[in-house]
């Protein structure tokens, strides 16, 4: 039986899409193993979002031909989309696959085995059944996005907006409910954009509470202008839907977010977060933000900095900016020193540290209803999971916990995350 391995750079889109390409090969007769093993064909789905992105995506192609060099090396993803110039003709790579062609990726990969059985794919996706160690179902609702933020470079790599139809989400989603996950986590690029028959995320996430028994439903990142008033109802009116957000910001100077083209001022985050925090009970709320965008000056940072330390923000993820050359910004003047980067970097982290342990200790007199995954923690063998809003908990207790949902007693913040027990 020939082997398959599979690498994903990036995204939860990616990651759900190579559980598709690995879900298609193993039917055709593939054995599936990690990617530290030896396979007789390797599939990096890359990233180029960021130029680390790209050159891990590059590093994964070199090392799967040294350890292998008789295998297949296939690359898809956005940087085979974004820059196939830069793979075409590479020693290392027998294939290049666009996203445009993802759908064909499995009789692209047929020319290597002629004895394969493609043609059962060539009529699009089948449900996904699950996922390769993963405790919770990752489920595309959308693909694409039509805002076109002058850093970015994702809409290059995914085209305009589509959403999927509803029902196929449905049966996806009660497919992996059987198969015994726990939680499905609805992700796209731009999935506050969902538009399906007159559904919207909000109609789509309603029709997922009423037409499945999939305990969790949790959101991945939102842009702050979909968070409807009718969206905020339905996520406090039902403890399914995890009270967990991500919301992008980006920066806290409206002149930045201006050059960077997004499409909302601080004003309008502000009202939407203290709205969401103020209807959704224990909601959480993260966002990114992007430091050293060309012509952030030291006010600029300042009002970032004093913007998140009065919001009801609880995490951030900062991005240090980077230049791509097929972002619109690539072209901007007033470039931040690098090291003017690094130390705004630092200093938000911080803060965003800060933030987060306030959030931890606002938790602590609450029982954390939370999902373990089939694993203990190396270091100290406790169970470990998330709780809805997406806190890290550590506990004791066996096996017999694995990929259940339990209630847990915080004791203590250690590194970020709680210690608590479980509640017998
Ligand atoms: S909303 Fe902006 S940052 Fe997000 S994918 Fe679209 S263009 Fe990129």
């Amino acid at each position: 039986m020939p082997k398959v391995s599979l690498y994903t750079v990036g995204c939860k889109l990616n990651q759900y899409e190579t559980e598709l390409i690995a879900q298609k090969m193993i039917d055709l007769g593939f054995e599936r193993v990690d990617w530290a093993e030896r396979a007789d064909i390797y599939i990096i789905n890359s990233c180029s979002v960021t130029l680390k992105a790209a050159a891990d995506s590059r590093r994964k192609l070199f090392a799967a031909k040294r350890s292998a060099p008789d295998a297949k090396v296939v690359i898809t993803g956005c940087y085979a989309q974004i820059q196939p110039e830069l793979l075409d003709g590479m020693p290392d790579v027998d294939l290049v696959v666009s996203n445009d062609n993802k759908d064909k990726i499995i009789s692209m990969i047929s020319q290597f085995y002629p004895e394969m059985r493609a043609d059962q794919y060539e009529n699009g996706n089948p449900a996904l059944r699950s996922l390769y160690k993963h405790s919770r179902a990752l489920i595309k609702i959308q693909d694409g996005c039509n805002q076109k933020c002058s850093y970015c470079v994702i809409p290059l790599g995914r085209g305009e907006e589509r959403s999927r139809d509803f029902r196929d989400i449905i049966e996806e989603i009660r497919l992996v409910s059987s198969n015994q996950y726990k939680e499905a986590i609805l992700t796209g690029v731009h999935i506050g954009r969902y538009k399906f028959e007159g559904n919207n995320l909000t109609s789509l996430l309603s029709r997922i509470l009423d037409e499945t028994d999939i305990e969790r439903i949790r959101l991945s990142s939102v842009e702050v202008n979909e968070i409807s008033d009718e969206l905020i109802k339905l996520c406090a009116e039902n403890n399914r839907i995890c009270p967990h957000f991500h919301i992008p910001l980006q920066s806290g100077s409206d002149r930045i977010l201006r050059s960077m083209n997004r499409p909302y001022r601080t004003e309008r985050y502000k009202a939407v977060i203290e709205r969401l925090k103020s209807k959704v009970a224990n909601s959480m709320v993260g966002a990114d933000i992007i430091v050293g965008f060309p012509g952030e000056e030291d006010d600029d940072f300042g009002k970032t900095m004093e913007f998140v330390d009065n919001s009801k923000i609880d995490y951030l993820h900062v991005f240090s900016y980077s230049d791509h050359p097929r972002a619109r910004s690539f072209n901007f003047d007033r470039k931040v020193a690098g090291n003017t980067i690094k130390d705004r970097n630092k200093i938000l982290t911080d803060l965003g540290h800060r933030k987060w342990n306030e959030f931890l200790e606002s938790q602590l007199k609450r029982e954390l209803p939370v999902l373990f995954e089939k694993r203990f923690t190396k270091d100290s063998g406790l169970l470990t999971g998330l709780s809805d809003n997406y806190i890290r908990v550590e506990c004791s207790g066996g096996a017999e916990s694995f990929n259940t949902i339990q209630k847990v007693r915080p004791k203590e913040i250690i590194d970020g995350h709680i210690r608590g027990e479980l509640k017998q």
